[in-house]
C-alpha cells in the first residue's frame, strides 16, 4: 500500500465516479485532498465529508474545467487550502458520442475544452508549485489506444490527445523529480458509463474479465502511481480495462 502521508492532493472532477473514489483512496493512503466539480455541490461536499472521515483535509472548489479562468484559480485555492501541492490528478472528463458527420460543433468544442484544454491549464498551473517528488497523473482512456466500436470518434481523440501530453511533459518534469503518467480505465460503472446502462452489454463483451471495472480498481493505480512506488515510472500509461484493449 502507497504512504502519501503528508501529501497534497488535487483531484480534478471528483464529486462523483472515478475522480470521487481516487479522492477516497489518496485520502486513505494519508494525503490531505482538494477536489473540483462542476454541477454538483451536494455530491462533492459528501465526497469531502469521507476524506474528513479518514482524518485527513479536504476541500471541495466549484471550477468548471471548461473554463481557463476557472482551472487556474482552483489550483491557487487548492494550494491555498493545503499549504502546497504534491499530486495532480487530471481526471475531469466528458463523454458525447455519435457519428462524427452529425456531431454538433458545440459537442466537439467541449471534449476538446475539458477533456484536453483543461489538462494542459491545470498541468501549467500546478507545474510551479510541485517540487522534487510531485506526481501529475492523467486520466485517458482505453479508447486512446484502441477504438473498439464507431460513435466515439473525436471522445476517443481527446484521450489520445493526453498520450503525447504525458510524454512530452514527462520529458519536461522528470529532470525536476516530477513524474508524469497516464492511467487508461476501460469500461468502469459510472454515471458516465454504468454497467446496466444501454450500452453496457456490447462493452462487457469486449472485456475478458467478464465484468465492468469500479471506480477503486482505476484509484487503485493513481494511488500506486503517486505513491513511491512510482517514482521510476514516467511517460508512461496503464490501462486498467479488464483485458478489452489486449
Ligand atoms: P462521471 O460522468 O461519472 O463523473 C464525472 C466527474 O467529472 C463528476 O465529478 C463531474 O462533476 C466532473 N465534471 C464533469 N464535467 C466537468 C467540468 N466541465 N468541470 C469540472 N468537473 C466536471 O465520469 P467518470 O467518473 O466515469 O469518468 C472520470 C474520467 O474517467 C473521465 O475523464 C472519463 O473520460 C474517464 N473514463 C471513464 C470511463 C468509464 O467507463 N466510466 C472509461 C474511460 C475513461 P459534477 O458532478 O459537478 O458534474
Amino acid at each position: 500500500m502507497s504512504d502519501l502521508t503528508g501529501k497534497r492532493a488535487l483531484v480534478t472532477g471528483a464529486s462523483r465516479g472515478i475522480g470521487a473514489a481516487i479522492a477516497l483512496a489518496l485520502a486513505k493512503a494519508g494525503a490531505d485532498v482538494a477536489i473540483t466539480y462542476s454541477a454538483s455541490p451536494d455530491r462533492a461536499a459528501e465526497v469531502v465529508r469521507g476524506i474528513e472521515a479518514l482524518g485527513r483535509r479536504g476541500t471541495a472548489i466549484q471550477a468548471d474545467s471548461a473554463d481557463p479562468a476557472a482551472i487556474r484559480r482552483s489550483v491557487e485555492e487548492a494550494v491555498g487550502a493545503l499549504g502546497g501541492l504534491d499530486i495532480l490528478v487530471n481526471n475531469a472528463g466528458i463523454a458525447r458520442g455519435g457519428p462524427l458527420e452529425t456531431m454538433r460543433l458545440e459537442d466537439i468544442d467541449a471534449i476538446i475544452d475539458v477533456n484536453i484544454r483543461s489538462v494542459v491549464l491545470a498541468s501549467q498551473a500546478a507545474i510551479p508549485h510541485l517540487g522534487q517528488g510531485g506526481r501529475i497523473v492523467n486520466i485517458g482512456s482505453c479508447l486512446a489506444e484502441r477504438v473498439a466500436m464507431p460513435g466515439i470518434t473525436v471522445y476517443s481523440m481527446s484521450k489520445s490527445a493526453l498520450i503525447s501530453l504525458t510524454k512530452g511533459l514527462s520529458r519536461e518534469l522528470g529532470p525536476r523529480g516530477i513524474t508524469v503518467n497516464i492511467v487508461h480505465p476501460g469500461p468502469t460503472d459510472t454515471d458516465m458509463n454504468p454497467a446496466d446502462g444501454p450500452q453496457a452489454e456490447g462493452q462487457r463483451q469486449l472485456v475478458s474479465v467478464g465484468h465492468y471495472g469500479q471506480p477503486e480498481d482505476i484509484a487503485a493505480a493513481v494511488v500506486f502511481l503517486a505513491g513511491p512506488g512510482g517514482r521510476q515510472i514516467n511517460g508512461a500509461g496503464i490501462t486498467v480495462d479488464g483485458g478489452l484493449n489486449a
